[in-house]
């Protein structure tokens, strides 16, 4: 089976113990309005666009024909643009998110930085949202687990309770975020289903794994008395989870203005 990868971050100190390689895997099931991993979100692969990279000038490209010549939105040319634009494109301006590795193959290239990881670290999931890959992503944990590899996922837990059933058995370690806790809210602003989360966290919570709760402190979505409150309640009904507020960053607008999302 193979995984769509978009990114794996090697010496990240910041997702989970120790020294780790971090792999983004492509495909979430929710659209919460200040992801900064746009890249992650739809489950196939996309072409991207470096304006600052495009050498075209007045309608002509030295590359050949290419909707970017024409000076049209980053949107409209991307919609137009085909595999051939890619290859011909030399200056950088293209490229894709995405890549696809048959499980053998991650998990080959995984390992070989095992010696980097020492005592602690390892290897974690994230996205986009990790689970969304569960069937071919058990095979590269499976074959991780074998080599004693601790692993972590950075998880939203809107998936169904069968694959996170399926995901206690085989990380070590979660690291969930907990966005809203307002029924009509997480439907209308994350799209997803409230009931749905909270039955995956309390699987979590029975499976006896190591569990950090992540809150983004997001500016008009996420940063009100009420979620506070109900993330309180959460945190006495889950004494075990470790509690972290992640502050709110822009790191994703440049990647946003590479799909013609904004700022043309
Ligand atoms: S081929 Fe590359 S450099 Fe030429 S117009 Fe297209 S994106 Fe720009």
């Amino acid at each position: 089976m193979r995984l769509l990868v978009t990114n794996i971050q090697r010496f990240s100190l910041h997702d989970g113990p120790g020294i780790r390689t971090t792999v983004f895997l492509k495909g979430c099931t929710l659209h919460c309005p200040w992801c900064c991993n746009p890249e992650n979100i739809i489950p196939q692969k996309q072409f991207f666009f470096r304006k600052e990279k495009c050498i075209a000038k007045d309608g002509f490209c030295k590359y050949g024909d290419c909707p970017f010549a024409f000076g049209r939105k980053v949107g409209e040319s991307l919609s137009r643009l085909t595999e051939q634009n890619l290859l011909q494109c030399r200056s950088g301006a293209l490229g894709e998110y995405g890549k696809w590795y048959e499980a053998v193959e991650l998990k080959k290239k995984l390992i070989s930085d095992k010696r980097f990881w020492g005592d602690t670290g390892g290897v974690t999931f994230s996205g986009g949202e990790p689970l969304c890959q569960m069937d071919a992503l058990e095979e590269v944990l499976v074959a991780l687990k074998k080599d004693g590899v601790n692993l972590c996922a950075e998880t939203a837990l809107f998936v169904s309770t069968e694959t996170v059933e399926k995901a206690v058995c085989l990380f070590d370690e979660f690291y969930v975020d907990v966005k809203l806790l307002d029924d009509k809210r997480v439907r209308k602003i994350l799209g997803g289903d409230l009931a749905l989360y909270l039955k995956n966290l309390d699987i979590i919570c029975h499976s006896g794994r190591h569990v950090y709760l992540r809150h983004p402190q997001i500016k008009g979505y996420t940063d009100d008395l009420e979620t506070e409150r109900a993330i309180q309640k959460l945190l006495i009904k889950y004494p075990e989870f470790q509690y972290q507020v992640l502050e709110e960053h822009h790191l994703g607008d440049e990647k946003y203005k590479t799909l013609g999302f904004c700022c043309d």
